[in-house]
């Protein structure tokens, strides 16, 4: 059966899951299987309201943004100028689907199974900013991801959801799947539109902000997946059903990502507020036999915590009250085995490599960041080399962070500051001996 159920649904229950509910379902990314689940009653709900009143409500629901930095979401639509003036420029909707944040892989699996809650939701996002097209800017490596959501557009073309007079209601909406080329400068959101317009993705002076000036100069909302994939569950059942899960600050549900030394590594969808003692439990804990070392909240772009954290809120206030940020609820979790050196410098490895090379700080600043730490990882300097090695990685750092010209540059000193901070002892007692503790899984010959 391909229609939309007619009859009234049954009220849903304010709990998880809701993002994953149906995800383990036979054909989950089919809209047969979609509309079985009141697909696209989000998007009725919304049509027969006002473009504002759309946005005033998922501003009261309080939805924040689940890419990372958790800006409120109809804030950001609220900015896009409301006239109905023929002469003005262009609105555009952009979904950064680009998920590229060492541990984050939230994404992915929302989009392949379950991509129509992401087309539906953008459409709804469309028609509140007022945008006839709107973009899903995908990374490219994801083909079967790529694959799956153009399906899920001509699926919602061909039943008349997308194109022009959507649901005979007058409205046009036309979205179109991009696949970039797998750099992951390309999800910084002003860099993502200059590849989008066909240029090198690299960061745009903020402001002005997309919502001023974004794609093609006009004003554009950038989203994340999963914050346009929750609105159609905002739109069918209310804002006080969101709200009845999470905190007062930050509301609603949201997908944690728990990989590593974890029995049971996945997607584990809860209220905002729930801390990692509980998502281990339900994870089966650290893998058996061995201790939680050091985790992070949010990417490795977040800093670390440890086993002292287990009890801290995963919100925005708590995990900003703790010491880091809760960015992409990327739980990657370290036991003893692991040499934080080691980690740190794959991290830093990573961060070199993927600086676009734009500004000074990041640029020079990550490859040097690199070369100290190897020198420290090598065990092959001097007493009082030790010593000057981790002082000069400090001020190195602290060249790169809050003076390069985008996030990029704070995320790279993001897992030295926090673990000089947490295992200082570690770095001298590695850089003495070059070694980390025993059965490091981390090959030495990959620095
Ligand atoms: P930001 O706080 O600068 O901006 C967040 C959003 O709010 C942006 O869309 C921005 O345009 C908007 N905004 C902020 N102030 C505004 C204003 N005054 N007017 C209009 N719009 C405004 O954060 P950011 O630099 O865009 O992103 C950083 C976050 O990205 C980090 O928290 C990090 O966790 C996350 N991140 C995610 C990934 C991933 O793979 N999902 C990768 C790297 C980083
Ligand atoms: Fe490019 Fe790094 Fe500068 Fe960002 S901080 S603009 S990634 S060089």
């Amino acid at each position: 059966d391909s229609s939309e159920a007619t009859a009234e649904p049954e009220p849903e229950p304010a709990e998880v899951p809701v993002l994953t509910r149906h995800w383990g379902e036979p054909q989950s990314w089919t809209l047969p299987n979609y509309l079985r689940h009141n697909g696209y009653r989000g998007l009725r709900t919304a049509l027969g309201m006002a473009p504002d009143e759309v946005i005033e409500l998922v501003k009261a629901s309080g939805l924040r943004g689940r890419g990372g930095a958790g800006f409120p979401v109809g804030m950001k639509w609220s900015f896009i100028p409301q006239s109905d003036d023929p002469h003005a420029p262009p609105h555009y909707l952009v979904v950064n689907a680009d998920e590229s944040e060492p541990g984050t892989c939230k994404d992915m699996p929302l989009m392949l199974a379950d991509p129509h809650s992401l087309v539906e939701g953008a459409i709804i996002a469309a028609y509140a900013i007022r945008a006839r097209h709107a973009f899903i800017y995908l990374r490219g490596e994801v083909v079967g991801v790529l694959q799956r959501l153009r399906a899920a557009v001509d699926e919602a073309y061909a039943a008349g959801y997308l194109g022009e007079n959507i649901l005979g209601s007058g409205v046009d909406v036309e979205l179109l799947v991009h696949a970039g080329a797998g750099a992951y400068i390309c999800g910084e959101e002003t860099a993502l539109l200059d590849s989008l317009e066909g240029r090198r993705g690299q960061p745009r002076l903020r402001p002005p902000f997309p919502a001023v000036a974004g794609l093609y100069a006009s004003p554009t909302v950038v989203n994340n997946v999963e914050s346009i994939a929750s609105v159609p569950a905002i739109l069918r059942n209310g804002i006080d059903w969101f709200r009845a899960m999470g905190t007062e600050k930050s509301p609603g549900f949201t997908l944690y990502s728990l990989s590593g030394h974890v029995r049971n590594p996945g997607q584990y969808e809860a209220p905002l507020g729930i801390t990692l003692r509980e998502l281990l439990t339900r994870a089966g804990g650290v893998r058996p036999g061995h201790t939680l070392k050091f985790w992070t909240p949010g990417g490795s772009s977040t800093p670390m915590f440890t086993a002292g954290h287990l009890d801290v809120p995963l919100d925005y206030e708590g995990v900003g009250a703790a010491g880091s940020m809760l960015g992409t609820k990327a739980l990657q979790i370290f036991d003893e085995t692991t040499c934080v050196v080691r980690a740190v410098l794959r991290w830093t490895r990573f961060y070199a490599h993927e600086s676009c090379g734009k500004c000074t700080p990041c640029r020079e600043g990550t490859y040097w960041l690199v070369q100290q730490l190897r020198r420290i990882e090598s065990g092959q300097l001097t007493e009082p080399e030790i010593v000057a090695a981790l002082d000069v990685l400090a001020d190195v750092t602290d060249g790169v962070v809050g003076k390069s010209f985008c996030a990029l540059g704070d995320g790279a000193g993001s897992p030295i500051t926090s673990s000089l901070a947490h295992f200082r002892d570690e770095y001298l007692a590695h850089a003495r001996t070059g070694h980390g503790p025993g059965g490091c899984p981390l090959d030495p010959a990959a620095a």
